[in-house]
């Protein structure tokens, strides 16, 4: 078996990060990591317990003691807190208009941080390794990846895709709808980490132009171009 390999992709809300990803975990057979996930399922959590976001060292305490079961397969990635499946519950707007709050708790960052460390080294070490995608992986959860990637797309074309995949249009109306999910979260997001410029040894890939398969390509592209082609 070759050696197994860790692709970070990181990009802001709307690139396409995770079809992407899950599509370039599908296409070289490796595990597949949303952290975007982890912290919607954080929120969703202190929300379910009637934890005020405001209450920084409430919202850290149930992140400590967070029941949360991450699924890997890019086909299935489902998440369970407490047993329950909130893979629906976490997608709502509700969360995306909440998910920040919880995301610059600098507490909640460094709990979640570890366990997407731990995931990233579990997959790394049992099998062919792992796609793990997010605003902080190529710069703060996983610096030594093999391969780093920012995915970037046109505020526009960011703003489009947002709106259809919410709205299921991206007429005038669905885009000045979507406006908060994508610019505001991540205005607020950028207070705590930064994803919008490659760090050194980042490659950017610019999907503004790309559909879904083709940004895959780019990506796998860029893997292939880092490690060697894969069997
Ligand atoms: O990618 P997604 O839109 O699901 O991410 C939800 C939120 O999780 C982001 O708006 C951000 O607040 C937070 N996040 C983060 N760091 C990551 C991944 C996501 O702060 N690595």
């Amino acid at each position: 078996m070759s050696r197994a390999i860790v692709v970070a992709i990181d990009g802001p809300s709307g690139s396409g990060k995770s079809s992407v990803s899950r599509g370039v975990a599908s296409a070289l057979g490796l595990a597949y990591l949303d952290t975007g996930a982890m912290y919607r399922a954080a929120t969703w959590w202190c929300l379910h317990q009637g934890v005020p976001l405001t209450d920084v060292d409430a919202v850290a305490g149930q992140v400590r003691t967070l029941p949360l079961v991450m699924g890997v397969d890019p086909a299935d990635p489902a998440v369970h807190v407490d047993g329950i499946d909130v893979g629906e519950a976490i997608r709502t707007t509700e969360i995306s208009a909440a998910v920040s709050a919880v995301a610059t708790n600098l507490e909640v960052r460094a709990e979640l941080g570890r366990l997407q460390r731990a995931e990233i080294e579990s997959a790394r070490v049992n099998g062919p390794g792992i796609v793990a995608e997010g605003r902080d992986i190529t710069t703060v959860v996983a610096p030594d990846a093999d391969v780093r990637v920012l995915l970037t797309a046109s505020e526009e074309a960011r703003l489009a895709r947002r709106a259809r995949d919410v709205h299921g249009t991206d007429d005038a109306a669905a885009v000045e709808a979507t406006r908060d999910q994508v610019l505001r979260r991540d205005a607020d997001d950028s207070t705590v980490v930064q994803f919008h410029v490659a760090a050194d040894g980042v490659v950017t890939v610019d999907s503004s132009d790309l559909d879904l398969d083709q940004t895959v390509q780019a990506v796998l592209d860029v893997v292939e171009s880092v490690v060697g082609p894969r069997p």
